[in-house]
C-alpha cells in the first residue's frame, strides 16, 4: 500500500493538490478534515454544547460514522445520513477545531482514516496524516501559505471561516497538533499558481522514488 501524506493549515492549497495527485495516480483521495467537519456537524445537530469534552466524546463514541471508497473518492455517512451539504457551514467552520482537539474524538477518527488504507493507495490530507495516521509513510508533504494570502483565498471561495483562529487552535492542540511531520518536504506555495505548486509536489515525490508522476 502506498500513502501519500499531505498536511498543512487551513487553505493552503491541500485539496487541489490532493484531487489532482489522485486522479494522475488512479488512487482514492481521502480528504480528513471531512470526516471531522462530519462528526462536528452531528453533534451540533444532536444538540450538543460543542465545548463540553465528555460530552461530545460520549455521542462521537456511539455514533454510526463510516468513509467508504467510490469512484477514486471518499464517502462518508453519519447514521445512514449524507452530511456532504453541510460541511462547510458557518457553525462548522467555527466549532470544528474544539471538537477535532478532544483525543477521545482522534483515536475513534483515525482508526476510520487508517482503515481506508486497507482498500489499496491514497492521497490523504489533514493536519496529522504523516505524524499520526500514517508516520511510517515515505511519501509526506506539507503545504504552506502566508496567512494573509490563505484567508484572501478563503474569502475568494466566498466562505467565512476564521482561518487564523482554526490554525492556532490545531497548532496549539495537545493531540496530534498541526506541525511539520518529521520528514516531510515543505512547500511554501504563497507565491506559486495551482499549476506550479503540482509540478513542485510532483517533483518532491519523483525524487522520494514515486513511480507514475
Ligand atoms: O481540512 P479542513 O480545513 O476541512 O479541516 C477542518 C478541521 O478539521 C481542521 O481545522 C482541524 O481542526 C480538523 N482536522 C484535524 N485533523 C485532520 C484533519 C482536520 O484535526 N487530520
Amino acid at each position: 500500500m502506498t500513502v501519500i501524506a499531505i498536511d498543512g493549515p487551513a487553505a493552503s492549497g491541500k485539496s487541489s493538490v490532493a484531487r489532482q495527485l489522485a486522479e494522475r495516480l488512479g488512487c482514492v483521495h481521502v480528504n480528513s478534515g471531512a470526516l471531522y467537519r462530519a462528526v462536528t456537524w452531528a453533534v451540533l445537530n444532536a444538540g450538543i454544547n460543542p465545548g463540553d469534552e465528555t460530552a461530545v466524546a460520549g455521542f462521537v463514541h456511539r455514533l454510526p460514522v463510516t468513509m467508504t471508497a467510490s469512484g477514486g473518492g471518499a464517502w462518508i455517512r453519519v447514521d445512514g445520513h449524507d452530511p456532504e451539504p453541510y460541511l462547510r457551514d458557518q457553525q462548522v467552520n467555527a466549532h470544528v477545531s474544539t471538537v477535532s482537539s478532544y483525543p477521545e474524538v482522534r483515536v475513534l477518527l483515525t482508526a476510520i482514516l487508517r482503515g481506508m488504507g486497507e482498500g489499496g493507495d491514497l492521497v490523504m490530507e489533514g493536519r496529522d496524516i504523516g505524524s499520526v495516521v500514517f508516520p511510517e509513510t515515505p511519501y509526506k508533504l506539507y503545504i504552506d501559505a502566508q496567512e494573509e494570502v490563505r484567508m484572501a483565498r478563503r474569502a475568494a471561495q466566498g466562505e467565512a471561516d476564521s482561518v487564523r483562529q482554526r490554525d492556532k487552535a490545531d497548532s496549539s492542540r495537545g493531540s496530534a497538533p498541526l506541525q511539520v511531520p518529521e520528514g516531510a518536504v515543505v512547500i511554501d506555495n504563497s507565491e506559486l499558481s495551482a499549476e506550479e505548486t503540482y509540478a513542485a509536489v510532483c517533483a518532491a515525490l519523483a525524487a522520494r522514488g514515486l513511480a507514475g508522476l
